[in-house]
């Protein structure tokens, strides 16, 4: 039975009257899943990150002042409030992705979602912003490297904000493949097609920016035509997912055009290509902000992420022909 993670501490994290990131989220998402018993899988509580699983990606004096500014409910900056739950929150966050990664690699199971806020891919080493406190994905993909064998974990996020945290994380690294389809020019302005890591990790970091309105056409290429033959060369031990749903054209935040069906075609595809590569897939909650899309979205990328037939192959897009372009340097595209 796949595993859901989630914890109540999620709604502890008050980001106070109108803010789009809040506690309905999860409420949501529960909701929609409990009418549909859960799709067959199995929540389960979310444990806290141990201090070793955040010092992996945060200094500890990062890690002391989430702890700190959150007691006094002081925000990090106009986006990113804290309330004295979130720090219990963004603990259970982290681990929760954590506990994922423990369930994927360690008791075998072949996919799994973390369903927790704070979100965390714009969060960097020792930096809150945008909605996030801890880097849940980096720290979930540097606990699948250091505790539990992996060598090589691919990372999709498909938020439609770039993934900066995870981006700038990794941006040195090949342990790390990080692919961000993001909308561009957009907020944080990272992202762009040419940023492509550096040092030992250039190659490592695909960054596959998208203009405001772009749907499913151009994103199911990009996966089909940049994201599966880079993992077939990279051959990944795991394949974790950043999922955020505000990429979805009701989003109040986003300018993309996504529907619910599209989240469920890029899980179907995620879900062969662990299949043929023989790497468990798992996803963590990013964005996303008009509840019923969220919710109807996080329930379809379950159920794709388990069954389904194969997909039809799509045309290639000419966001994808570019972006080969750059990347054909790196891969064969
Ligand atoms: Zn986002």
């Amino acid at each position: 039975m796949p595993p859901f993670f989630r914890h109540p501490a999620s709604l502890e994290h008050d980001t106070g009257h109108g803010h789009p990131e809040r506690a309905d989220r999860m409420r949501a998402i529960e909701a929609e899943l409990e009418s549909r018993e859960w799709l067959g899988w199995g929540p389960r509580e979310a444990p806290a990150a141990s201090e070793e699983q955040l010092l992996r990606v945060h200094p500890a004096e990062y890690v002391e002042r989430v702890r700190d500014m959150s007691s006094r409910s002081e925000a990090f900056d106009m986006d990113t409030p804290t309330s004295p739950g979130s720090h219990e929150a963004a603990l259970r966050a982290a681990g929760g992705a954590c506990a994922l990664v423990e369930s994927l690699l360690g008791d075998g199971e072949r996919t799994g979602f973390s369903a927790l806020r704070p979100p965390g891919h714009h969060a960097e080493w020792a930096r809150a912003m945008g909605f996030c406190l801890f880097a849940n994905v980096a720290i979930a993909a540097r606990h699948a490297l250091d505790s539990l064998g992996a060598e090589r974990v691919l990372v999709l996020d498909w938020d439609v904000h770039h993934g900066n945290g995870t981006n700038t994380i990794f941006h040195g690294s090949r342990e790390v493949l990080f692919v961000s389809i993001h909308q561009f020019p957009f907020w944080p302005g990272t992202g762009a097609l040419e940023d492509v890591g550096e040092g030992e990790g250039e190659g490592y970091s695909i960054n596959l920016p998208v203009p405001q309105g772009t749907g499913e056409a151009a994103f199911l290429s990009l996966v089909e035509h940049i994201v599966l033959p880079v993992a077939r060369q990279y051959r990944p031990d795991l394949i974790l997912i950043s999922a955020g749903y505000d990429a979805h054209r009701n989003d109040p935040l986003g300018g993309l055009a996504l529907d619910t069906a599209s989240f469920a075609a890029m899980s179907n595809r995620m879900r062969a290509l662990g299949q043929e590569l023989d790497a468990p897939v798992g996803a963590v909650l990013e964005g996303g902000y008009d509840l019923t899309s969220l919710a109807d979205s996080v329930a379809e990328t379950m159920a794709a992420l388990t069954r389904g037939p194969p997909q039809p192959e799509v045309a290639r897009h000419p966001l994808a022909g570019a972006a080969a372009g750059v990347l054909g340097r790196y891969w064969d595209l």
